[in-house]
C-alpha cells in the first residue's frame, strides 16, 4: 500500500473524551471515529487491524474443526419468547418493530437463532458433534458504553455453538475450544489468563473467561498463589445509612440490579463527598480494607478477597490509609465523578448461579457476591460468607491475589437449556428422540483490538504485536519528490518486501522525516526502513524495530534477515 493513496488521518491532540490509553491512541491514530454513544466507524487503518484479528480467529476456529455460518443480526421476538429471554434478557436487548408492527430485536447473542437453525438442519446423531461459528455484529444497549470499542453497543463478536449427543462429548469439545482460545490469544501476541467465571444471563453450568491482563480492565480476577485456582471476582455494594450486618443475620437476595453512585456510597459511609476524594474505602476491625475504590471517573466496587469478614464492623478509612492502600493497587487514582453509577454485578439471576451471592440483611445492606467457580453452598448468613472465604483460602494454602483483566473470550457449557426450551431433538443410535447438549463460545473480536493496545504501547503510540499490525513493515522515503533515485530505490524495496510475503507500506506522502516517523510510531508498524540519499550512497538502509531504541544501518540482505 502506498500511503499517498491511502486514507491516513492521525492527530497530535489527545482527545479529551478518552479515558484509557487504547481509546486515546485509537482516536489519535485515526483507527475509529465515533458516530454516537457506543457506535464507531472503523477507518481504513482500523479495519486492517480488525481484519487481522478476525483472520486469526477464523483460521484457528477452522483448524479446531468449527464450521462457519452467518446468521441475521435482526431476530424475531417469537424465538426469544420460546426461551423466555424476550423479558429476561433485560435492558441490553434493543427491541424494534417493523412496518407491520411485528417485534424484533437486534441480536446481542445467537443461542436462539442457532438452535432454530439446528432444529431445521439436524435430525440424526450421525450429524453430531458439530460446531457452527460466525463472525458477526452484535448490539447490546450497554448501560454505560465507554472506552471506545472496548465497551461499545455495536461490536464484532465471534460466536460459536456446538451440539452433542452426550455431556461427555460436550466436555471434550469445551476442552477443544478452550485450547483453541489459548492458541488464538497466543498467536495474537496477548498476555492473557483463563479464569473460572459466572455464566451470567447466557446460562449453563461450566464456564471460563479469557482475560487480557491490564490495569485498565473492568474485571477483577482472583488468583491463588498456592494452586492454579483463578476466578473472576464479582463484587457489589449498596447504600444503607446503617451498614451493619451481624454474623448471624440472615441474607436475602437482591431482586433487581442496582445502580448506585459514588454519592450513594458516600452516604453509606456517612461522609460528605468532595470532588477531591479519589477513593472511598472502609477499614474492617482487623485493619484491612473492604470496599469501594474510585478509579478513573467511575467507581468500581471492589471487595478485597478474604477481607469480607470485616463487613460486620468497619469504619471509614482515613486519608493515610487510603494512600497506603492505593500505593499497593496501581491504577486506582483519578478524578471522581460523584454521579457515576457503580456497577452492581450480581442480580438474582446471576446470584442463582454463583457460588457466593449478593445478599442483604433486613436493613437492606448488601454483601459482596463472588463466583468462586466451585461447588459451594449458597451462603445464608454473613458468617457463611466468612466461612466460604476462609475455606477457600485454606484449601490450597495459598494467598489470594487480585489482578485486573479485560474479558476477551468466554466459553460456556450450556447443557440442554436452549435445546429443551426450543424442542430441538435428534434421533439417537436406537432411533429414539434425544435432546442434544450444547456449548457456546464467544470472542470479542473488536474488543481485542483495544485490549491489545492496552498491553502494547509506549509514549509514542501503539506497538502492535506482529499478527495484528496493519502492515508488518513500512518503507519511509526521505524527500520522495525531490530525489528520483531515492524514490526509485524505496519503491523497489517496497515491491521486493511485498513479493516475499512481507506486508509492507510505502510512506511516499512526502512528509518531513520527524512527522513521518511520529506517524509510523503512533500507528505502531513493527519494522521501519528508511531510504535516504545518505544511506543509498553508503549502500545501506536505516532499519528500526518499533520496540528498539536505536536504528541500525543495514544492507538489503540484513534488512530482509530481520523478517526471519
Ligand atoms: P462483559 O462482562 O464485558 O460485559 P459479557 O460477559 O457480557 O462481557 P459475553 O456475553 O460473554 O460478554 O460475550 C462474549 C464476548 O463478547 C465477551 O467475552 C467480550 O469479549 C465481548 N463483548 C461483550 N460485550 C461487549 C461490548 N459491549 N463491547 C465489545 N465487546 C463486548
Ligand atoms: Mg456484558
Ligand atoms: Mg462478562
Ligand atoms: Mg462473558
Amino acid at each position: 500500500m502506498r500511503l499517498s493513496q491511502f486514507h491516513l488521518h492521525t492527530s497530535k491532540e489527545t482527545p479529551a473524551e478518552a479515558e484509557i490509553i487504547s481509546h486515546k491512541l485509537m482516536l489519535k491514530a485515526g483507527m475509529i471515529r465515533k458516530l454516537a454513544a457506543g457506535l464507531y466507524t472503523w477507518s481504513p487503518l482500523g479495519l486492517r487491524v480488525l481484519r487481522k484479528v478476525e483472520r486469526a480467529v477464523r483460521e484457528e476456529m477452522e483448524a479446531a474443526g468449527a464450521i462457519e455460518v452467518l446468521m441475521p443480526s435482526v431476530q424475531p421476538k417469537e424465538l426469544w419468547e420460546e426461551t423466555g429471554r424476550w423479558e429476561k434478557f433485560g435492558g441490553q436487548l434493543l427491541k424494534m418493530q417493523d412496518r407491520k408492527e411485528a417485534w424484533y430485536c437486534y441480536g446481542p447473542t445467537h443461542e436462539e437463532v442457532i438452535t432454530d437453525f439446528a432444529r431445521q438442519e439436524l435430525s440424526s446423531y450421525k450429524q453430531l458433534p458439530v460446531n457452527f461459528f460466525q463472525i458477526q455484529t452484535k448490539f447490546r444497549d450497554e448501560i454505560r458504553p465507554r472506552f471506545g470499542v472496548m465497551r461499545a453497543r455495536e461490536f464484532l463478536m465471534k460466536d460459536a455453538y456446538s451440539f452433542h449427543v452426550s455431556d461427555e462429548d460436550l466436555g471434550r469439545e469445551y476442552r477443544n475450544m478452550y485450547d483453541a482460545y489459548g492458541r488464538i490469544f497466543t498467536r495474537l501476541g496477548l498476555t492473557f489468563r483463563a479464569v473460572s467465571a459466572d455464566s451470567g444471563a447466557i446460562g449453563g453450568a461450566v464456564s471460563h473467561e479469557f482475560h487480557v491482563l491490564a490495569d485498565s480492565g473492568e474485571d477483577a480476577l482472583a488468583f491463588s498463589t498456592g494452586s492454579d485456582y483463578a476466578a473472576n471476582v464479582e463484587a457489589a455494594v449498596a447504600a444503607d445509612p446503617a451498614p451493619r450486618a451481624a454474623a448471624g443475620e440472615s441474607l436475602r437476595k437482591i431482586d433487581t440490579p442496582h445502580q448506585k453512585t459514588c454519592e450513594d456510597v458516600a452516604a453509606l459511609m456517612g461522609i460528605a463527598l468532595q470532588r477531591t476524594v479519589k477513593s472511598i474505602a472502609a477499614v474492617a476491625e482487623d485493619g484491612t480494607f473492604v470496599l469501594a475504590l474510585v478509579r478513573g471517573d467511575h467507581a468500581v466496587n471492589e471487595i478485597k478477597l478474604g477481607k469480607v469478614a470485616g463487613l460486620a464492623g468497619y469504619r471509614l478509612a482515613n486519608e493515610a490509609e487510603i494512600q497506603q492502600f492505593l500505593g499497593s493497587e496501581p491504577g486506582f487514582l483519578g478524578p471522581l465523578n460523584p454521579r457515576q453509577p457503580i456497577r452492581v454485578v450480581a442480580d438474582r439471576e446471576v446470584a442463582a448461579m454463583a457460588d457466593f451471592v449478593v445478599g442483604a440483611n433486613e436493613k437492606g445492606f448488601h454483601l459482596a457476591g463472588v463466583n468462586w467457580g466451585r461447588d459451594l453452598p449458597e451462603p445464608e448468613t454473613v458468617a457463611d460468607i466468612r466461612n466460604v472465604v476462609a475455606g477457600d483460602r485454606a484449601a490450597d494454602g495459598g494467598e489470594i491475589g487480585i489482578a485486573r483483566g479485560i474479558e476477551v473470550g468466554h466459553v460456556f457449557q450450556l447443557g440442554r437449556k436452549y435445546a429443551e426450551a426450543m424442542k430441538l431433538t435428534v434421533l439417537d443410535a436406537n432411533g429414539k428422540a434425544a435432546v442434544p447438549a450444547m456449548g457456546c463460545y464467544g470472542i470479542g473480536v473488536s474488543r481485542i483490538v483495544a485490549a491489545a493496545i492496552e498491553q502494547n504501547h509506549d509514549e509514542n503510540g501503539i506497538a502492535w504485536p506482529e499478527a495484528m499490525a496493519p502492515w508488518q513493515a513500512v518503507v519511509c522515503v526521505i524527500n520522495p519528490k525531490g530525489d528520483a533515485a531515492v524514490a526509485e530505490a524505496a519503491q523497489a524495496l517496497y515491491r521486493d518486501l511485498n513479493a516475499v510475503g512481507i506486508e509492507t507500506a510505502l510512506d511516499d506522502r512526502g512528509l518531513r522525516p520527524g512527522a513521518m516517523f511520529a506517524d509510523m510510531e503512533l500507528i505502531g508498524i513493527p519494522h521501519r526502513i528508511v531510504v535516504s540519499e545518505r544511506g543509498l550512497s553508503a549502500g545501506t538502509y536505516e532499519y528500526r524495530h518499533r520496540r528498539a531504541s536505536e536504528s541500525e544501518n543495514l544492507d538489503r540482505a540484513a534488512v530482509l534477515a530481520k523478517f526471519g
